[in-house]
C-alpha cells in the first residue's frame, strides 16, 4: 500500500509538531525529524540508538534549495546536484546556519541530498521544510527497505509510517565529501563511482572499509543478528557445509555463479546476477536468514565496480568485529 495524499499531510503534521516520520526514499526508509528542531532531532538518536557524534542526512525538496542548507555550493557541488538530484547521492558541504549541530553530529559540515522517490518529495514539499534523517534502523544493524522492516524494528519509537512500498535501489546513497577542490566519495553507494567519474572528468578516490570517516562510527554496521563470513566465491559450499556440519545454522549467499549448486545448508539465497537486483535485495536477504534463524551467513564479494563496490562495502562491514 503506498502513501495516500491525506497520509502525506499527516506526516508532515507529525514534523511539524516535533515528531519522528519514517519514509520511503529509493535508497532505503528513513527516520526523519524537523531538521531545524534540535529536540527532534535529538529523538531520531534515541530511538535508533544511535551515538550523538554520528551525524544524519538533511534531505531536501530540490537542487534550488541548496543554499538554504550550506554556507557556500562551490561549482563541483552544484554540478553533481544537478546532474544526479533526486538521487542516490548525498553531498557534504559547510553547514549554514540553520542547520543546527544536533544534525550534524557537532561537525561543521552538513550532509545533504535529494531523494528520488515520489513520496519523499511529496512529503518534502508538504513539510517545506528540511527532514534530517538516516536509516530507519536500530544503530548497528540492517537497513529497512519496507515499511514493516521499519515497523518490525522500531514499532511505536516512531510516530508516523509512511509506506511507499519496497525499495528500488536498495543500498544507501553514496556520500561525496564536495567541501574541498577534489571531491572524495566517504561512502559508496546507489551512484556508482564510475558514473560519478563520467560527470567529473576526473578520477575518484574511495576509502577502503577499514578507515573510519566519521567520529563515533564502528566497524560493524548493517549487521544482521547472524555472524557474517566472507570467503571466494568458490569456497561457499563448502564453508558452509563444513559450519553446518560443526552444529551452526548456516544460511548461504549462494553466488550466480554457483547458481543451482546443491548445498546442505539451512536456509539458502540465490544472488541475483544483476547487481541491481543484488543492491535491491541485499538488505532484505541478510533480515530473511535472521528470520529463519540463522547463527551464520557464509556470502562471498562481487566484483566491485559499479553497485558491486556498495554491496562489497555493506558485506564487508557486516562481517566486521562486533561490539563486545
Ligand atoms: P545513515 O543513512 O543511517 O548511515 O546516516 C547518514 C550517513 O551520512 C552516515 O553514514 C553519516 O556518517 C553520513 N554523514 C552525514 N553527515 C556527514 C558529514 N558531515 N560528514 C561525513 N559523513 C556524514
Ligand atoms: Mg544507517
Amino acid at each position: 500500500m503506498t502513501a495516500r495524499t491525506s497520509d502525506i499531510e499527516k506526516a508532515a503534521g507529525v514534523l511539524r509538531a516535533g515528531g519522528l516520520v519514517a519514509f520511503p526514499t529509493e535508497t532505503v526508509y528513513g527516520l526523519g525529524a524537523n531538521a531545524q528542531d534540535s529536540a527532534a532531532v535529538a529523538r531520531v538518536f534515541q530511538v535508533k540508538g544511535r551515538p550523538p557524534s554520528h551525524p544524519l542526512i538533511v534531505h531536501i525538496g530540490g537542487v534550488e534549495h541548496l543554499g538554504d542548507w550550506v554556507e557556500d555550493v562551490p561549482a563541483t557541488a552544484r554540478l553533481l546536484g544537478e546532474r544526479f538530484w533526486p538521487g542516490p547521492l548525498t553531498l557534504v558541504l559547510r553547514r549554514g546556519r540553520r542547520v543546527p549541530l544536533e544534525a550534524t553530529g557537532g561537525l561543521e559540515t552538513v550532509a545533504v541530498r535529494v531523494p528520488d522517490h515520489p513520496v519523499a518529495l511529496a512529503l518534502l514539499s508538504a513539510f517545506g521544510g528540511g527532514v534530517a534523517a538516516p536509516s530507519a534502523n536500530r544503530f548497528g544493524s540492517v537497513s529497512p527497505t519496507t515499511a514493516d522492516h521499519v515497523r518490525a524494528e522500531l514499532g511505536d519509537a516512531v510516530d508516523y509510517v509512511l509506506d511507499g512500498g519496497p525499495c528500488e535501489v536498495g543500498v544507501e546513497s553514496t556520500i561525496v565529501d564536495a567541501t574541498g577542490d577534489v571531491p572524495s566519495v566517504l561512502r559508496p553507494g546507489g551512484v556508482t563511482r564510475e558514473d560519478l567519474e563520467a560527470v567529473l572528468g576526473c578520477p575518484l578516490t574511495v576509502p577502503s572499509t577499514s578507515r573510519v570517516r566519521v567520529p563515533g562510527q564502528h566497524p560493524s554496521h548493517y549487521a544482521p543478528r547472524a555472524r557474517v563470513v566472507l570467503v571466494e566465491p568458490e569456497k561457499v559450499v563448502a564453508e558452509a557445509e563444513l559450519a553446518q556440519e560443526l552444529g551452526h545454522r548456516v544460511g548461504v549467499f549462494l553466488p550466480p555463479s554457483l547458481a543451482g549448486a546443491p548445498v546442505k545448508a539451512h536456509a539458502v539465497v540465490a544472488v541475483p546476477a544483476s547487481m541491481a537486483a543484488y543492491a535491491r535485495g541485499l538488505y532484505g536477504f541478510l533480515r530473511e536468514l535472521d528470520q529463519q534463524g540463522c547463527d551464520l551467513i557464509v556470502a562471498s564479494l562481487p566484483v566491485e565496480e559499479g553497485l558491486g563496490l556498495a554491496i562489497a562495502n555493506r558485506l564487508r562491514r557486516a562481517a566486521g568485529p562486533r561490539p563486545s
